[in-house]
């Protein structure tokens, strides 16, 4: 097989027409209004609201900003906040960055998000909410989780980066827990180029959020909150309200995409698809597939090492364990989260993206079924 030229890489932005992208450009032009919730800004909040059915929603410039006002807006004693070590290196450094210290509970091994069941052995006396992360589109076991968090009395923050547009039985994402976040960076499915959003069930709560997101400016020039400045701008909202119109196209042809690495690499022993939890209505944001090295006969690192020599760039996603991270100083024992630090090992994001060839999807599974021994 020839070398891919030019080289497959893990995703690929989705873009609107660009004629459609300078009518709104030329709109924000005439405004000579580009930022501080402008036209676009409302347009995209209320669009956003209604796709996401969530009663309060603030937009933000990017998803990690996002989570660090949601943080500080639940307005929390100093303690631990539980959370995951299977998730990009924003959720816990959003935490620290906080002032908090995250405590790393074990990810369920089927779905590699947080376990419901070993939640409760991680609370202390100073624990303070709940961090959870859906992993790949896939939701956590959410009502579980909300039910650990509203026993204990501790708020449940959702790191939603991943799952835009996702429902549980019919149900969105953002109506659980008491917050969620989500990331509209250019590599996810949905992206306002970089942008983000909390999703919300409370008015006073999403005040708050306006406030961390704006100095903490509030009508008639009162300061409430020490807060930054974490806004969204009218040229991101602009490309987030035109990525909306063509989103649900998107999702059909991701999963067209997604059902044919199905049909070609099922089967293969020592490599598995992440199964979806029931009732999940996906979007296609990822596809993550592990192999068990001692089945499949060559290891996640030799195959990702293989395709790049084929110019198909996967991504070991998540890896490393974000509890390892030198920034943190060898605090975190990996060995306490033996499924999170597996999946780290094992798993590897393929390249997906609305426009990818199923041709390309063909060669892609040649090779990695090349690999195995
Ligand atoms: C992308 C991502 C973030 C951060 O979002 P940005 O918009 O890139 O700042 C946080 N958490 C997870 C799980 C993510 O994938």
């Amino acid at each position: 097989m020839q070398k891919k030229n030019p080289p497959i890489l893990v995703t690929r932005p989705s873009l609107p027409p660009v004629e459609e992208y300078d009518a709104l450009v030329r709109e924000i032009f005439s405004s000579f209004y580009l930022t501080n919730g402008g036209a676009q800004h409302q347009l995209l909040e209320a669009a956003l609201k209604e796709k996401l059915d969530t009663p309060f929603l603030r937009l933000f410039t990017n998803g990690h900003l996002a989570l660090e006002c949601a943080i500080l807006a639940l307005n929390l004693e100093p303690g631990e906040i539980i959370t995951t070590p299977f998730t990009f290196i924003s959720t816990s450094h959003a935490i620290v960055r906080c002032g908090f210290e995250p405590v790393f509970c074990d990810v369920e091994p089927d779905y590699f998000t947080l376990d419901p069941a070993k939640i409760e052995e991680k609370s202390t006396p100073r624990t303070r909410a709940i961090l959870p992360v859906h992993v790949y589109g896939n939701p956590c076991d959410m009502e579980a989780i909300d039910r650990i968090g509203a026993k204990h009395g501790l708020p449940v923050l959702y790191d939603a980066a991943h799952a835009f547009g996702v429902t549980l039985r019919g149900r969105a994402v953002a109506q659980y827990g008491d917050a969620s976040m989500f990331s509209f960076h250019a590599t996810k499915c949905y992206n306002t180029i970089e942008g983000g959003a909390i999703a919300c069930n409370r008015a006073d709560y999403a005040e708050r959020l306006s406030g961390y997101r704006n100095f903490g400016i509030h009508p008639g020039d009162e300061i409430r909150e020490v807060g930054g400045n974490a806004k969204m701008n009218e040229f991101q909202a602009a490309m987030g309200l035109l990525n909306l119109k063509y989103f649900e196209r998107e999702v059909e042809k991701r999963g067209k995409v997604a059902a044919r690495y199905r049909e070609n690499l099922s089967g293969i022993e020592g490599l598995s698809f992440r199964p979806v939890r029931d009732g999940v209505n996906q979007n296609f944001a990822y596809l993550p597939v592990s192999f068990d090295p001692e089945v499949f006969g060559a290891t996640r690192d030799e195959v990702d090492e293989t395709l790049k020599t084929y110019g198909v760039f996967a991504r070991k996603y998540f890896y490393p364990l974000v509890s390892t991270a030198a920034a943190y100083g060898g605090k975190f024992r990996p060995e306490d989260t033996p499924v999170a630090l597996k999946a780290s090992l094992q798993v590897l994001a393929l390249p997906m993206y609305a426009d990818l060839a199923l041709t390309d999807v063909d060669d892609i599974c040649e090779i990695i079924a090349s690999c195995k021994r």
